[in-house]
């Protein structure tokens, strides 16, 4: 099923890269330069590559992806890579080359890292353009406005999943109207404090179309500010329990659980 392999994978070696910081990224870059001479930029990224016609569409995607998740982020003024550092991608020509110049696990299907953001993708690789490209901008966007380790896990991937072109598809919502009214959802004292990924893959099937959707539904309360303002407060320390006891009062006045309860009649009313 959509949910799982890529996303997961992908932010795995978000992580596992994390750890890989600093000192070595220009020879990274160098050596990769070797087997990407080609670059095409655009006004929020760079593309190293090989194939001008793939760059390009990979390109305008990207471009695409950008600008519908700064909207959704509904931040004024947040608007990174405009000037100076671009985003980087660098788009292998195959597998093998992506495996062994970005250093990536074998079983991954695309990475990311943060610093300096960067993608390293492959053509041809499932989902790419369709999901992997969205899921992993979303991510490098958020680390900008907030270091990963400080975004609870489900706000993180939540919102890169929902930028994906079909996480909204009927399938996700009969499979979420299904778990909510079985009760076999995650409920949201749990889901909002989970820290590693659930090693599972139903439970991991319902972290990310749960923490999708919750986003949805926080995006279609009122203003679409109201979103960036709850961000925001995460960004300066507060909790998701007092972010949204702030930021949507009164409606959600008793924080995680009012969420919980409108969420719930949400899913069982609109799905
Ligand atoms: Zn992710």
């Amino acid at each position: 099923m959509q949910l799982n392999k890529p996303k997961l994978i992908s932010c795995s070696i978000i992580f596992i890269i994390f750890l890989n910081i600093g000192f070595c990224y220009a020879q990274e870059h160098k050596e990769i330069k070797k087997n990407l001479p080609q670059t095409l930029q655009r006004m929020h990224f760079i593309i190293y590559h090989n194939d001008k016609s793939y760059a390009n569409k990979v390109s305008w995607k990207a471009e695409f992806c950008y600008k519908k998740i700064i909207r959704h982020f509904a931040i004024d003024g947040f608007r990174p890579w405009e000037k100076k550092s671009k985003c980087r991608i660098y788009l292998f020509e195959n597998r093998d080359d992506y495996i062994r110049l970005s250093g990536a696990p074998t079983w991954s299907g695309g990475c990311a890292m943060d610093d300096p953001p960067r993608l390293f993708i492959y053509k041809g690789a499932p989902k790419l353009i369709e999901n992997t490209l969205p899921h992993e901008i979303t991510h490098l966007i958020f680390h900008l406005l907030i270091p990963r380790e400080k975004i609870p896990l489900w706000l993180d991937e939540g919102m890169a999943q929902y930028e994906e072109d079909d996480w909204d598809n009927g399938y996700v919502r009969g499979y979420l109207k299904n778990s909510v009214d079985e009760g076999v959802y995650i409920h949201f004292d749990e889901l909002f404090y989970i820290k590693n990924y659930p090693s599972k893959q139903e439970k991991k099937n319902l972290f990310y179309a749960e923490s999708a959707s919750i986003i949805g539904y926080l995006r279609k309360q009122q203003i679409a500010s109201l979103y960036g303002n709850f961000i925001l407060k995460i960004r300066h320390g507060k909790s998701v329990d007092q972010a949204l006891k702030e930021t949507y009062h009164p409606k959600f006045k008793n924080g995680i659980s009012d969420l919980e309860k409108y969420w719930i009649k949400y899913i069982q009313t609109k799905y």
